[in-house]
């Protein structure tokens, strides 16, 4: 395929905080001396007792340990509200977008401070303590961000669950976390539909050994619930009866924040913990870099609070850089398909971070949708979650961002923190589809399946070789799993999972999982090259490609295509999308097998899951693993039901 480049704009090389000779020249800085480097990035944030080690990090097998900043305290909610104060306390900090258009509110950090402290007294009132863990099962309303916040500030960790969650799966997070105690709404309110949230936690509570103790229900919608006795307590009964002031507790920088379970692509859900100074260093290090946050911006990140993205670039990042964040309760397609560009209008976004899934399902409604929006304020755009196809990506700079706004393809993972590659707006020129180069104090590298470091332009397996403030600690209960997740595979490195191409202009490209990768003939190839020729077909809305058994290649391509709405399937587009593929890659890369498939099974966070698929394909779907973070179990039934017949 011909490789497009975009230059860095000359409004953005001007005014970015980085240009491409800076960034080399901090870059080659954070590599040389990581504890100078960090040493002045922690000032970034305002510590308590100032740290005096920076980084004390072993990849030792057996003796996997990860400690920043360690003998420096500060406390989270301090650096993301009360040190903002003096100078923003009438400052918009959080605005927020309801689910239905009438309804919006902007919160500023003042009034943000008083709702921290009073979610935090509730929270002490019903005895958690520093090391407590809390489960959070809320919709994207002010009061997720203010029990979060609350938690950092008394030193109990959060836990939060993605309010899509069924009973069962918020029980086994509750369980595996030990939290006595669960936050909630009555109701939540998602595209005009309510999502039963308390009768959810009603359902989770005997399926949890030892039951919860507490549960604190946020009345989000008014819907008929049932309180009970000596468990559950209405929030605002709870917040009348206490103080508007809280005082931050003194934490250690490796306390923990939280942990959080990642999203389930490729197996069991793994409880992830993250600690305090590095990881609210990391995040806003990155926030202000690569979304070149600047004072007064208006910035919008569309992920959900149940995931990292929503940890860390809702909240944490643009809280502890006094930014502007916009936070919203709906759907992109609610009321209408133009959702996402009318809020950007209503609320004067300039700087917009959203998902390939939602791209990709946008892209599907036609051109007339965005363009009948004004979208005049948006300087920058951003993907994260999967690899983003290059005709995804094109269809974004230049529908919705009238190719005037450069995107950022953001790689990182539940693990990381916070972004490890991505461009940066103002210094990096841009290749669809390649989340390009390393943030500060990041080493990537390309080893193959022995583990020996590749040089130069090669494909193989991503790990990264240092630690970086951001980083994981371990897993929630089970270091064991921690080592041999990350650590186990390639001595004295840290793991992604993912597979990676770098390029001649040392440009990383993900291809996606290594589990997924495919060996045609000897071949072996990534699913996202295969699905981005796919998807460049006009008439393909969404592909996913996994391998099967072959007799005679090995593996063969075995690929589920969505169409556009509107398109027929039939015998004569399959011979056709084999020939497109074909003429995109090469013959290796042909499909053997085309099924056409109405929805693809997906996590709730929106990424594919090609382990079901694969499993599908092997002929294998009695056994599919664990399926509980599925969005819709019913799309993999209508899969087996018609899958294609190998012989
Ligand atoms: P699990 O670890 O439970 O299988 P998951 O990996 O989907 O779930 P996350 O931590 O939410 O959980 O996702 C991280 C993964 O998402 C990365 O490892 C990568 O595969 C993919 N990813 C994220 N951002 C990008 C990106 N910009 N380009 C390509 N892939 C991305
Ligand atoms: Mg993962």
């Amino acid at each position: 395929m011909t490789e497009m480049i975009y230059d860095v704009p000359a409004s953005w090389a001007k005014k970015a905080y980085l240009n491409d000779a800076k960034y080399k020249k901090m870059y080659a800085a954070s590599i040389k001396d990581p504890d100078k480097f960090w040493g002045e990035q922690g000032k970034r944030i305002d510590w308590f007792k100032p740290y005096s080690k920076v980084r004390n990090a072993s990849y030792k097998p057996g003796k996997v340990s990860i400690k920043w900043y360690e003998d420096g305290t500060t406390n989270v909610a301090y650096n993301c509200v009360d040190r903002h104060l003096p100078t923003r306390a009438k400052q918009t900090a959080i605005i927020w977008e309801g689910d239905d258009p009438s309804e919006s509110k902007k919160i500023t950090y003042g009034q943000l401070y008083t709702e921290v402290c009073k979610f935090a007294n509730v929270l002490k009132a019903k005895g958690v303590k520093k090391g407590d863990r809390v489960t959070i099962y809320l919709p994207m309303i002010p009061e997720a961000a203010y029990a979060m916040l609350a938690c950092a500030r008394i030193g109990a960790m959060h836990s939060v669950v993605f309010g899509g969650f069924s009973p069962d799966s918020l029980a086994s997070r509750i369980e595996d976390s030990d939290s006595k105690i669960v936050i909630t709404a009555d109701e939540g309110l998602r595209g005009g539909r309510s999502v039963p949230l308390k009768k959810n936690v009603d359902a989770a509570d005997p399926k949890v050994k030892g039951g919860i103790e507490t549960v604190i229900v946020v009345k989000r919608t008014g819907g008929n619930v049932t309180m009970q006795d000596g468990r559950d307590v209405w929030y605002h009964d709870e917040a009348a009866k206490v103080s508007g002031h809280c005082p931050p507790v003194e934490v250690k920088a490796e306390d923990p924040l939280f942990l959080l379970y990642t999203s389930g692509s490729t197996g069991k859900p793994k409880g992830v913990l993250h600690t305090t100074g590095g990881y609210l260093v990391y995040a806003s290090m990155t926030h202000q870099y690569v979304f070149d946050y600047h004072d007064g911006d208006i910035y919008w990140c569309t992920a959900d609070v149940g995931w990292v993205t929503g940890h860390s670039y809702i909240l944490y990042g643009p809280l502890a850089n006094g930014a502007t964040t916009l936070m919203f309760e709906g759907i992109p397609t609610y009321p209408t398909i133009s959702r996402f560009w009318e809020v950007i209008d209503k609320h004067k976004v300039n700087i917009f971070y959203t998902a390939p899934t939602a791209i990709r399902s946008l892209m599907g409604a036609g051109e007339e949708a965005v363009t009948k929006t004004k979208r005049k304020s948006l300087r920058l755009l951003g993907s994260v979650g999967e690899p983003i196809n290059p005709e995804a990506w094109e269809w974004y700079h230049r529908v919705v961002g009238e190719r005037r706004c450069p995107i950022v393809d953001t790689w990182w993972q539940t693990e990381t923190g916070g972004i490890l590659i991505s461009p940066l707006p103002g210094a990096t020129k841009l290749k669809p589809g390649s989340a390009t180069r390393p943030f500060f104090g990041i080493r990537p590298e390309i080893v193959d399946a022995e583990g020996k470091v590749l040089e130069g332009a090669v494909e193989g397996n991503l790990v990264i070789s240092e630690s970086w403030p951001g980083q994981m600690r371990t897993v929630y209960g089970d270091h064991k799993r921690f080592e041999e997740t990350y650590f186990a595979t390639y001595p004295n490195k840290y793991f992604t999972g993912d597979g990676c191409r770098r390029d001649a202009d040392g440009y990383y490209w993900i291809t996606g999982r290594v589990d997924d990768v495919i060996n045609v003939s000897g071949h072996r190839m990534g699913t996202a090259e295969v699905e981005s020729a796919l998807v460049a077909h006009p008439k393909v809305s969404e592909a996913a490609v996994v391998g099967y058994p072959h007799d005679i290649k090995g593996q063969g391509i075995y690929a589920y295509v969505t169409l556009m709405a509107g398109e027929n399937p039939s015998a004569d587009l399959k011979k056709e999308l084999v020939t497109y593929v074909r003429n995109e890659i090469g013959p290796i890369a042909s499909p053997d097998l085309i099924q056409f498939a109405p929805g693809l099974p997906k996590t709730r966070s929106g990424k594919i899951m090609r382990r079901i698929l694969r499993k599908i394909a092997e002929d294998e779907f009695g056994a599919l693993g664990d399926t509980s973070t599925l969005a819709d179990p019913a799309v993999v039934d209508d899969l087996v039901a018609n899958r294609q017949n190998k012989r």
